[in-house]
């Protein structure tokens, strides 16, 4: 499939599939705070593994690491001479908090305004969908190689924080694509292509023993 040809049109093609697939994401409450049922976190895991099977991600399996929800990690392997792309999300959200604050029921997908509302919608389920979408869109055959890398625990913070780097094999990649951030305005969509990082620094100073006159001293 030449995937020049008429992309817009495929995709346009696929979108009612691809909103159907967010509705159903959107409406379980994949929490994966304490306290908060795991099989919820199950279930968003097998949709989201599914789908991507659908989608021609053939190798799937599960990295189960201890504390922390299921990582769906799936391949497509590069064709010859192609680079290999990562593709990164996450399947859970965070807590709805009081939801007579909602202007829409958090866990019911409502569209308005050609925006699909409910908690976790855009972080990032919808981030996910873009993926299942773009991966459809290529017949399931995409041009370059595809790691799929999905995690169920980034609201709360897991072992992923240390895990890629500990395991870098299972990251190796030409580009990693970490779609989990909003785009700058609704309608438009955006690539970051560097963030700031964090540094931390110890600054030590010394002084003198008690505080003294800056004219007389
Ligand atoms: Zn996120």
């Amino acid at each position: 499939m030449d995937l020049r040809q008429d992309l817009g049109g495929t995709v346009d093609g696929l979108m009612p599939e691809l909103k159907a697939i967010l509705g159903q994401l959107v409406s379980i409450p994949s929490i994966a705070f304490p306290d908060y049922p795991k099989a919820n976190v199950r279930r968003a895991h097998d949709l989201v593994a599914e789908e991507l099977r659908k989608s021609g991600v053939g190798e799937i399996r599960v990295l189960d690491l201890p504390g922390t929800s299921p990582v769906i990690y799936g391949r497509i392997p590069a064709p010859e001479g192609a680079p290999t792309a990562l593709l990164y999300g996450h399947y859970d959200v965070q807590p709805s908090g009081d939801e007579s604050l909602w202007h829409t029921p958090p866990f019911t997908p409502t569209e308005q305004d050609g925006a699909i509302y409910g908690r976790g919608a855009a972080d990032c389920k919808a981030n996910v969908v873009a993926h299942i979408g773009a991966l459809r869109a290529s017949g399931g055959k995409p041009p370059v190689g595809v790691t799929v890398v999905i995690e169920g625990q980034e609201e709360y913070g897991s072992v992923f924080d240390d895990y890629p780097a500990e395991h870098p094999e299972l990251f190796q990649a030409d580009a990693l694509l970490i779609c989990d951030a909003g785009n700058i305005r609704a309608g438009q969509p955006t690539l970051v292509t560097a963030l700031r990082g964090v540094a931390d620094v110890f600054v030590e100073v010394r002084t003198l023993a008690a505080p003294v006159h800056s004219g007389q001293w």
